[in-house]
């Protein structure tokens, strides 16, 4: 028995985990084309901000590795063959497979606009972008960085404490548009601006300029503005080329069933790059959020392993820092499209942009503030700025879809006491569990 892995992200090597702990004697061969392996991909932000080593990225040792027992092959697949079961090494060497899964995850949409292959054109997907990124920030003293969503503010926050002046330019009225409200757009970028980030809304780029090296940019409304590095994160799109090519079925990503199977019973899909059917909303989606990623490679390998054990997808949540501020995004938040991110950005669902028929509740101020998406009996999303403690709580009776009626007239009553609600409720909830 032959399993053979496309991608050496965390889906990848989730599956290989889960392989291995049912087959002892399988032949499991990894194909990865990023010279790097595994390692963390949100930690690269942290890596910027220089909170971070590169080397505390990777996350297994050699031991780990090795008590695994796979074959790890640095190069790229360039064919999927389903009649004969085998992939094309580098369009030279085929490699045939028992059970196939692709876990290529997503790439950077790229820029189009003229000028965006100039040098000190940057993105921020893989380990050596971060480490261009860190190179160039050394000697330039003004970045301009375009697009949305949290790898726009980790680019931002990475090249700020990199020393360098940075300007942000927004498309239209307000940062995240579709997730946020606009309460929270202007949390976020008041405390940019008081980091020293300079913020022009909509501002669309018609031309980046310079002769070999990026030196400005031309906006479409005739400004000029000047740059040594123009950083840009418009959003991802997940790696299906091999999939499309070899006749699967494709979507916005690969299609799946709930064992994580496309329609070819020996290939499955995992991770960004799987299209996969959330109960949340009915429908089939795409996240890019490593916890998701993890669970479904997990899924995945048991399946390819003839586990079946179907995979049920929770309420997608992020914890991340947006301009410095812990926020947790849950389930079902916002709607509607976003001009700075075409589809969906890293460490984001398409999820939290299926807000129902609900109503609001939002209570704190300022930095420590918390929304509420309320449905007939349950939650359906919530955003946690600042203070953390209900982001628990919060993920648990969403993930759940635990009974709120009990409190649901509380919560919506004016003035109410959210934070004070929710944590009694949850002691309650946790009491009689
Ligand atoms: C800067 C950044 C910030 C992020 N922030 C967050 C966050 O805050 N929270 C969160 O939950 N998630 C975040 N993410 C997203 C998270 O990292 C991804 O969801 C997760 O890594 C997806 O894992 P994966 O295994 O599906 O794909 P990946 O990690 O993308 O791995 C896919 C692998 O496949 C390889 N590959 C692709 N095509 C081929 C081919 N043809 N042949 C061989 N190899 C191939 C690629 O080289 C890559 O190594 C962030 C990601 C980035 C880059």
């Amino acid at each position: 028995m032959r399993y053979v892995i496309i991608g050496t992200g965390v889906a990848g090597v989730s599956a290989v985990e889960a392989i291995r702990g049912v087959d002892r004697g399988a032949e499991i061969v990894m194909v990865g084309d990023d010279p790097h392996g595994y390692y963390s991909r949100p930690g690269l932000a942290y890596f910027l901000t220089g909170e971070l080593h590169d080397k505390a990225l990777f996350p297994k040792t050699r031991e780990e590795y090795a008590r695994l027992n796979f074959k790890f092959m640095n190069t790229r697949v360039t064919e999927i063959d389903r009649e004969k079961k085998s992939v094309l090494l580098n369009g030279k060497t085929p490699l045939t497979y028992d059970k196939l899964l692709i876990a290529t995850g997503a790439s950077a949409v790229p820029l189009t606009v003229p000028g965006a292959n100039l040098q000190g054109v940057v993105k921020l997907d893989h380990l050596n972008d971060a480490h261009s990124i860190t190179k160039l920030a050394k000697r330039g003293r003004t970045a301009i960085v375009v697009g949305g969503g949290i790898t726009a503010l980790e680019l931002t926050e990475g090249l700020l404490a990199r020393g360098m002046n940075v300007q942000y330019l927004l498309r239209g009225e307000r940062y995240w548009s579709n997730v946020l409200d606009e309460g929270e757009s202007r949390i976020v970028e008041a405390r940019l601006q008081a980091e020293g980030v300079t913020l022009h809304y909509r501002s669309d780029i018609a031309e980046i300029v310079g002769k070999s090296k990026v030196s400005g940019v031309r906006l479409k409304d005739g400004r000029s503005l000047k740059c040594d590095l123009l950083a840009y994160a418009i959003g991802v799109s997940p790696r299906m080329e091999l999939a499309r090519a070899a006749g699967l079925d494709v979507e916005r990503g690969i299609l799946v069933n709930e064992y994580l199977q496309t329609n070819d019973p020996d290939i499955f899909a995992a991770g960004d790059v799987a299209q996969v059917f959330d109960p949340l909303t009915g429908h089939s989606v795409l996240d890019s959020l490593w916890n998701p990623a993890r669970e479904q490679g997990f899924a995945a390998g048991l399946n390819m392993a003839g586990q079946n054990k179907p995979y049920l997808k929770s309420a997608p949540f992020n914890v991340t820092r947006l301009a410095g501020l812990t926020t947790t995004i849950i389930g079902a938040v916002g709607h509607g499209r976003d001009e700075d991110v075409l589809g969906i950005a890293r460490g984001d669902s398409e999820t939290w942009r299926e807000l129902p028929d609900a109503i609001m509740a939002q209570g704190g101020f300022d930095v420590n503030h918390v929304r509420l998406v309320i449905g007939e009996k349950s939650l359906h999303g919530a955003v946690v700025m600042g203070d953390q403690t209900l982001s628990t709580p919060l993920q648990n009776i969403i993930s759940k879809q635990i009974d709120i009626s009990p409190i649901r007239e509380r919560l919506l009553a004016r003035d109410a006491k959210i934070a004070d609600v929710l944590v009694e409720f949850w002691s309650d909830h946790v009491a009689i569990a």
